[in-house]
């Protein structure tokens, strides 16, 4: 590996921008070293300012699904830049990517397009708690929803009380409404719903948790939650921007079978431009401005660019049924790999996967929530991190996050990456 320009454009970087990067984990601060920065990327494959080639399994963080630069995606939004990037006015574009969108995604009737996966999740909120007229929210510790206040809030001194901002700046009267959950723990949730009762307008959760490493939810977790959410008067939130257009056409909902009420998309949606959306049934989205009471709004949303990307990224994930079966296949030939060079080497190591969602952790015992999560082994990890980094596979740099398989990945590879990590596990 060669670093010199990306080190010397880092060092360029922090003088201008705090850290030297405009979003805190890609500053490698979880594993050391210097930040590699980006030239451009193909397929599965990106090439950094030094000329490295590096497979990619990070992938902007899940949006180049089907690879980098895919042609019809560059090619819509090539075709749009020509003729405006922007109007603030409504465009047909808009409602031919929702009527896609709500024709895939079971249990919708209404989308409305936002600009980041964070504002969806923020606005879904708000939109619950008017809807419903209660203020409280339950999330689970190990959540990623975006850097909105409320959910800023991290597991603390356990989650029977209020939650303690993990950051300055949020304050204790937005903390004091977020409530915190184990993830997979069902009688800690009831304990919540008791405690304060008819004061809830929601339980968000990542269906697949895929921001603590990836983490399914265990023993019916969700189809438990749906049953206290109808119990109780609470609408619950199925936080899709990971898990939507990607475990299935219609992400979790459908690959599970459970009904969520609101369900926030990003990532994907967006085929690798800024875009998020939220969506659900008529009921809850005449809610929202101008039809209904609960504000929400964006100069930038809708953008002709953005939804031409996303278009063209749905129209190829709904022509052809076939991708998420490849990509679950590749996953687990993958996991397979792994799992068999890691046992060889006598690592200790879990694995997790979903679909096309997948992590290894280092440690033994089975990682069913944050706390089991935050149990892996970190040094193993960094030099597992930098050993791959060397071999030319380019994993999230941090153990608390997912790798994103992508449908450009050919089995030469995963073959390639499975001997990457054989030879590395070697020097753990
Ligand atoms: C990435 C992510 C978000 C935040 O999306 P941004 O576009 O980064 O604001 C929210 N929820 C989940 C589950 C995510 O993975």
């Amino acid at each position: 590996m060669i670093y010199k320009r990306s080190s010397a454009l880092f060092a360029e970087a922090e003088q201008v921008i705090p850290g030297g990067v405009n979003s805190p984990v890609r500053a490698f601060k979880g594993v050391g070293g210097t930040p590699l920065f980006a030239k451009e990327a193909k397929g599965a494959y990106l090439y950094d300012e030094d000329g490295n080639k590096l497979i990619d399994y990070i992938n902007s963080w899940g949006p180049m699904i089907l690879g980098h630069a895919y042609q019809p995606v560059v090619d819509a939004v090539v075709e749009k830049a020509k003729k405006g990037t922007s109007f603030g006015m409504p465009t047909e574009i808009e409602t031919q990517i929702a009527e896609l969108a709500v024709s895939m995604v079971p249990n919708i009737d209404k989308i409305r397009f936002v600009n980041s996966g964070t504002e969806a999740c923020m606005s879904a909120v708000r939109l619950a708690r008017g809807f419903t007229g209660k203020d409280k929210i339950i999330k689970f510790a190990g959540c990623y929803h975006g850097h909105s206040d409320s959910f800023l809030i991290q597991a603390g001194s356990g989650a029977s009380t209020f939650g303690t901002p993990n950051s300055p700046g949020v304050t204790q009267g937005t903390a004091k409404d977020t409530l915190l959950a184990t993830y997979n723990d069902i009688d800690n949730v009831k304990e919540l719903i008791a405690a304060n009762p008819n004061e809830i307008a929601c339980i968000i959760i990542e269906p697949v948790a895929g921001n603590m490493g990836c983490v399914p939810p265990q023993n019916d977790f969700l189809n438990k939650l749906r049953v206290l959410c109808d119990e109780n008067n609470i609408l619950l939130i199925f936080d899709e921007v990971m898990t939507g257009f990607r475990l299935a056409k219609g992400g979790a909902q459908e690959l599970f079978g459970i009904k969520a009420d609101i369900v926030c998309f990003g990532k994907v949606i967006g085929g690798g431009l800024p875009v998020g959306a939220f969506a659900a049934r008529n009921e809850i989205m005449n809610y929202l401005a101008p039809i209904g009471p609960v504000y929400q709004a964006g100069t930038l949303s809708g953008n002709p660019l953005a939804m031409a990307a996303g278009l063209a990224m749905l129209r190829a994930l709904n022509a052809d049924p076939e991708i998420f079966t490849r990509l679950e296949e590749k996953t687990a030939y993958l996991h397979k790999g792994i799992d068999k060079v890691l046992t060889d080497n006598n690592i200790t190591y879990t694995i997790n996967r979903v679909g096309s969602m997948i992590s290894v952790h280092f440690d033994e015992t089975p990682v069913v929530d944050f706390t089991t999560a935050a149990k892996g082994n970190n040094e193993t990890f960094k030099k597992f991190f930098h050993g791959l980094l060397n071999e030319g596979v380019y994993i999230a740099p941090s153990a608390f996050e997912t790798w994103f398989i992508t449908d450009a990945l050919t089995y030469e590879d995963l073959d390639f990456t499975i001997n990457a990590v054989n030879k590395v596990a070697k020097t753990l």
